[in-house]
């Protein structure tokens, strides 16, 4: 019989193994243990069975991080089923085309948005609202809890799906990036050897769960080291501080860092025991981390990676120096190129696309094969859009975006998107829109906008009030500002760098 490549078979086999030894711990101190977590698993993969749930189905959930949401994941993949997890800062309106395009057989919701969601599903083929909120109650934990505690883990392929992510769209629109047990398997197995997982080690989970860093990166590897999870239900400065002296593994975004390192309070103490310090999802200043190494005596360690290809590059753990401002070297059985437009490799310090191959990268963009084959070249290799250099010895720096991309607070966000609905306002003729230096977000969103001839356009905090409806919060403008033309060059494009350099100085001081 061939192995079952169901990641959840292999987390399985270890967390039995792990028996009573504990998997996660509340900020409460309440402890769930391995074997608990293997039962609560089942009961919810129970739960999704009977709610008609079948390898394939899509199982979408915007929830709350908690350990109910956790159970959910490792459920969905335990019968074959894709999990579908969205930020949840997603508005209703942002949600209906997730589930048009999705087409999930059940959602799983917060109490508060059951009402929009169902008349939402009201034509589609949804089976089922359930909810949970952010303590983990609602109708999907009582069902569970009506449920036995054992059943088969449903047998996969390494090609066949566990998950579905959507990453931020050029076009305004997500795509679907359809992410195999063979891709998650893979990236877990070679990170937790790269970063030296060993026993008793305790990670600090602050991070999202509807994101691949927190939901693969940080709970994958530590679930197969069967490790202690302290579990905080979203990043907050002084509760972090509380729990860092317990900790061996912290993994965050540079926000985390740079939060940190404003404290005057924070130093060597509080990592005592802390041996790897992972930062990613956005460019780490090469100040914070030489800052993070004077004030704590640990180097920071940088790796990069996007939805569609797990984690691609990492500073190394043992061994080479982590260079401040790089992302380090391709992980074991993962090929980089640093390539031309036509997919040609330049040679070492040119600056041109990433582009990655290997058991990593996703499957393609969920039923959009067009959209897929734009990004793969026929040899196999995926085009990040991320502008890099790699070094003689293999060593690369990520230099910015070939796409027009905006990160803050390590969420991506596309202008287009936001455009669009700054065209749709009345009074407003054009629009752009450009990521600034912010001191805590990385980059912080302002729109530039130009009124109709003749009107005067909407005051600054209506054209936000009235955003605030249709966009997720951190996808909001924190500026607006009014011009009369937009700069434009030749062809008539409208040159965002002069926008960006004009109000770079927008969120200083
Ligand atoms: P996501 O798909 O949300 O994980 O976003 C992936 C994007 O985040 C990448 O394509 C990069 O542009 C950016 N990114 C991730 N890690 C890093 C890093 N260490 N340095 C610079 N950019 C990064």
């Amino acid at each position: 019989m061939p192995m079952n490549a169901n990641f959840y078979a292999l987390l399985e086999d270890k967390m039995r193994a792990a028996g009573d030894a504990p998997a996660f711990e509340t900020s409460d101190g309440q402890i769930l243990s391995y074997a608990k977590l293997i039962e609560d698993v089942g009961r919810s993969a129970a739960a999704l069975r009977s709610l008609g749930v079948a390898p394939g189905d899509r199982v979408m959930a915007q929830v709350e991080k908690s350990i109910a949401n956790v159970c959910l994941y490792l459920a969905t993949l335990k019968i074959g089923a894709v999990f579908n997890p969205l930020n949840t800062a997603y508005t209703a309106a942002e949600i209906e085309y997730f589930i048009s395009d999705a087409t999930p057989k059940v959602i799983v919701v917060s109490p508060e948005r059951q009402a929009e969601i169902e008349t939402i599903i009201r034509a589609s083929k949804v089976r089922a609202v359930q909810t949970m909120g952010s303590n983990g109650a609602g109708t999907f934990t009582d069902l569970a809890a009506t449920q036995g505690p054992a059943g088969e883990t449903v047998s996969r392929s390494a090609d066949d799906l566990a998950a579905l992510i959507y990453t931020s769209g050029t076009t305004g629109r997500s795509k679907g990036a359809m992410i195999t047990h063979g891709n998650i398997t893979s990236n877990a197995q070679v990170l937790h050897a790269y970063w030296g997982f060993r026993p008793g080690d305790v990670l600090l989970h602050a991070l999202p769960i509807f994101h691949v860093h927190g939901l693969f990166i940080a709970l994958h590897t530590s679930l197969l080291n069967t490790s202690r999870i302290l579990w905080m239900p979203k990043f907050e400065l002084a509760e972090f501080m509380r729990l860092l002296p317990r900790a061996t593994v912290v993994m965050g975004v540079p926000t985390f860092y740079t939060r940190l390192l404003a404290e005057p309070s924070f130093g060597i103490d509080q990592c005592r025991n802390l041996r790897l310090a992972i930062s990613g999802s956005a460019p780490l200043l090469a100040e914070t981390h030489r800052d993070f190494t004077a004030r704590t005596g640990l180097e920071i360690l940088e790796r990069y990676g996007m939805t569609e290809a797990g984690m691609i590059t990492s500073n190394p753990y043992k061994g080479g120096t982590r260079e401040p401002g790089t992302v380090g070297y391709p992980l074991p059985g993962v090929s980089v190129r640093i390539a031309d437009a036509e997919g040609h490799a330049l040679a070492a310090g040119e600056v041109g696309v990433l582009e990655v191959k290997g058991p990593n990268v996703f499957k393609g963009y969920w039923r959009n094969p067009e959209k897929t084959k734009e990004e793969f070249r026929t040899d196999g290799y995926f085009t990040t859009g991320d502008l890099a250099t790699m070094a003689k010895d293999g060593r690369c720096t990520i230099v910015g975006r070939a796409k027009d991309l905006i990160i803050t607070g390590g969420f991506n966000v596309y202008p287009k998107e936001i455009e669009g609905e700054l065209n749709s306002l009345p009074g407003i003729g054009e629009s752009a829109v450009v990521g600034v230096p912010h001191p805590d977000f990385g980059e912080g969103i302002i729109a530039v906008i130009t009124p109709v001839p003749g009107q005067t356009p909407p005051n600054e905090a209506d054209i936000i009030a009235s955003l605030s409806k249709r966009l997720a919060k951190f996808k909001l403008p924190k500026r607006v500002f009014v011009a009369k033309d937009l700069p434009r060059n030749a062809m008539g494009k409208v040159q965002k760098n002069n926008l960006t350099a004009q109000y770079r100085e927008t969120f200083k001081g």
